[in-house]
This record gives structure tokens, sequence and C-alpha cells, in this order.
């Protein structure tokens, strides 16, 4: 969240925002599982300008065993921006925000994995922002879920992320970039579908109640969007499946 800038106009006079959308409007999303053969699960994710690559790897056995829990698997999130996924050179490796993201949603996902079933395990789980527009926490939560789902790990329900905020005082769904430079908030939200808790909560700038209330719904009815996508994107992936198998393939 930065300063208000005058002389970039984020919501024009109809009401609509810098790239034509309405505030309740996502941006375009398109994702793709099991791009990755040499991965247990994957997926490939473009939501506005974001472009976001996840590798599932595991549950297999947690070494060096110093580290295993008897009772359950440790779930390792690894959230890395390349170099040249933003407008300035980003220098590569790991920096407080990347940690702290990794953090946040691996705890989203010890909340939904069930880790009970295997004990002193470990899943990896590899974010790769290539592209970054604001909202990446989000769209790599999102992509990790589908690449969790296409590795067969099973999870108490679908989980998706999607951010609100406000712009020049309205409140928005999933902001882009000058959004998320010159807005006043923003609020990325998990869900866990199937059970409807909220598995990640963050907040940055300032809402009053009524706009956070406002805000928490527009992200919910956001997530319902980027659900409709996830479902899709793992349809194709396990109809192409059963297609290859029929065919004596892989
Ligand atoms: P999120 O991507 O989840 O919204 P932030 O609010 O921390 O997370 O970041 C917003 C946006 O700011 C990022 O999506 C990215 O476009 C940009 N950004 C973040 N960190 C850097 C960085 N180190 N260098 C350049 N741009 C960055």
């Amino acid at each position: 969240m930065g300063t208000p800038n005058p002389d970039i106009e984020l919501i024009d006079k109809k009401g609509l925002r810098s790239d034509g959308r309405k505030p309740d409007q996502i941006r375009p999303l398109k994702i793709e599982a099991g791009v990755l053969h040499r991965a247990d699960g994957s997926a490939y994710l473009e939501w506005g300008n974001n472009k976001v690559l996840c590798g599932v790897y595991g549950p297999r056995e947690y070494n060096p065993r110093r580290f295993q829990q008897s009772d359950k698997a440790v779930v390792r999130c690894k959230y890395n921006m390349a170099a040249f996924s933003t407008s300035d050179r980003k220098r590569p490796g790991p920096d407080r925000r990347s940690q702290e993201i990794g953090k946040v949603i691996a705890d989203a996902f010890e909340n939904v994995i069930l880790t009970e079933r295997y004990p002193r395990g470990v899943i990896d789980i590899n974010m790769e922002i290539l592209q970054a527009d604001a909202g990446t926490r989000c769209a790599a939560l999102t992509a990790a879920a589908v690449a969790l789902a296409d590795a067969g790990i099973p999870m108490k329900g679908m989980v998706s992320a999607c951010a609100a905020g406000k712009v020049n005082g309205v409140v928005c769904v999933d902001l882009d970039g000058p959004e998320d430079n010159f807005g006043e908030a923003d609020l990325p939200i998990g869900i866990n579908h199937t059970t409807g808790e909220i598995v990640l909560l963050q907040m940055d700038g300032h809402l009053s109640d009524k706009e956070y209330e406002e805000a928490l719904d527009m992200a919910v009815a956001g997530n319902k969007e980027v659900l409709k996508s996830q479902r899709e994107a793992l349809m194709k992936r396990f109809n192409a499946s059963l297609d290859a198998q029929e065919n004596g393939g892989a």
C-alpha cells in the first residue's frame, strides 16, 4: 500500500477500474494442472499479469530424521520470486517477505492436508513467481492447491485464495499492481471451500469495520470464481489421464 497518486485515475467516473474491471470483478484466470513431469503434482497459473509455477514433491520420508514428526507429515513451502518477475530486477534468493509468504501458505495447508496419514513424512510445495503484479501470495496458494490435488494428496477440501481491498475509497476485489501500489488497503483471504474455514487472512492498510465486512464478502465471492478455474483445470487433467490410460499410455 502506498500514498495515493493524484496523477493516476484508479477509478474512473463510471466507477470502472484502470484495467476496465468493475469493483467486484477478478482478473482473468487460467490454470493448467500436471505441467511438470518430474514433480509428483504441479500447476501453472496466469492470473492477470501474474505467472506462477508450482511443483509438489511427496509425501516422502523426512530426512534428516531429527526433523521428523512422529504423528504427522511436515508441510514445507517455498515461495520464490524470479529476478525477472518484477519491473526492477529483484535481488535473487530468499528474503523476509518470501519467508513470511512461505510460512503463511504452509500454515494454511497444515490445516487442510491430512498430514496425520503420513507420519515422519514431508510434503514440499515449491512456488515460483515468474511474473508479479500484486496478489502473488493468493496466486501461489491457488496454484499450490491444484498441484497438491494433482499429486493426489488428500485434503479436507479444496483451497483457494483471493484478495479484496480499497482503491480511491472504493472496495474492490483482486487488486492489480497499480491498485496495490497506490490503493489504501489489501486483504488477502484463503478459504477451504468444503469446511468454509478461512485458512489465510492478512491485512495491509486501513479499512473501517463496514469496509472490512464488504471486502471480506467480496474476497469470498472472488474465491468462488477462483474455485471454478481450479475445478476446470483438474477436470481437464484427470480426463486427459483417463484418455491416456484407455489408449494404453501412462
Ligand atoms: P502480493 O504479491 O501477495 O500482493 P505484496 O503486497 O508484498 O504481495 O507485493 C505486491 C507486489 O509488489 C508484488 O506482487 C510485486 O509485483 C511487487 N513486489 C513485491 N516485492 C518486490 C520486490 N522485492 N521488488 C519489486 N517488486 C516487488
